[in-house]
């Protein structure tokens, strides 16, 4: 027990510390991004090669800080009571405009009513990564539906994409580090939505057909007050 003690005061501070600097290091990525596209702007560059490669890696170490610590805080752990609702809405707000881009729609059916227990930015974080994941499968006419209910004291939330699916062997693979099948992946986003649920002694469970689409089921024992 003791040990155990230990354990989570120490993943405490570890993830306080990389919350913290992720929050520091994504300016400077920022700043460096928008100098090297600069350059790649200009005639008459010979280092063209080498800026490419420059670009593409600070892409990745910004995707390393979006899968992990999109909404990570430096703060403590905080457990509240969270209106599934209110969360969707704050993550609709930078999801949508993803989604947008990519030519797809996002739908939400979700009742003000629901309730859990947990950390406001880590819930956010995990279905972050979830949806940034149907955002990234979808093709022409993308559609995902997300949408939330009661049923036996447990909260449910949907998350439907009509992208391009996985085959058997992906589907098995899902959250296991670094497995990705993009060229930009980081092969972490899962893996930390796993945790993330699991540490929230929440169930995750995923349905896909290959050419078809995805489904992930999540479900929190509800909170009542
Ligand atoms: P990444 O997105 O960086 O590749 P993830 O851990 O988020 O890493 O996802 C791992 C892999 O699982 C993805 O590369 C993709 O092949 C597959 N995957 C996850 N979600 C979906 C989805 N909704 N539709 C199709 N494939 C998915
Ligand atoms: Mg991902």
């Amino acid at each position: 027990f003791n040990n155990e003690l230990q354990r989570s005061e120490k993943m405490e501070i570890i993830s306080e510390l990389a919350a913290s600097v992720a929050h520091e290091v994504r300016n400077p990525l920022q700043v460096t991004r928008g100098f090297l596209q600069l350059m790649t702007e200009q005639e008459d560059n010979k280092n063209k090669g080498y800026v490419r490669i420059a670009l593409e890696e600070l892409d990745r170490a910004s995707g390393i800080i979006t899968d992990f610590l999109t909404f990570a805080k430096p703060e403590f752990d905080h457990i509240i009571s969270l209106n599934i609702s209110d969360e969707f809405n704050h993550i609709e707000g930078i999801l949508v405009p993803m989604a947008n881009l990519e030519g797809g729609k996002i739908t939400t059916d979700i009742p003000p009513d629901l309730y859990i227990r947990g950390n406001s930015s880590k819930f956010k974080q995990a279905f972050i990564n979830i949806i940034k994941n149907s955002i990234e499968a979808l093709q022409g006419q993308g559609q995902i539906d997300i949408w939330a209910y009661k049923q036996d004291g447990m909260i449910k939330v949907h998350v439907r994409d009509n992208g391009e699916g996985m085959d058997e062997e992906a589907l098995s693979r899902l959250g296991e580090p670094y497995f990705s099948n993009k060229i930009k992946g980081t092969g972490l986003g899962m893996m930390v939505t796993f945790r993330i649920v699991e540490a929230m002694q929440g169930q995750i469970s995923f349905t896909s057909t290959k050419g078809v689409g995805t489904e992930a089921v999540v479900s929190f024992v509800e909170f009542v007050d």
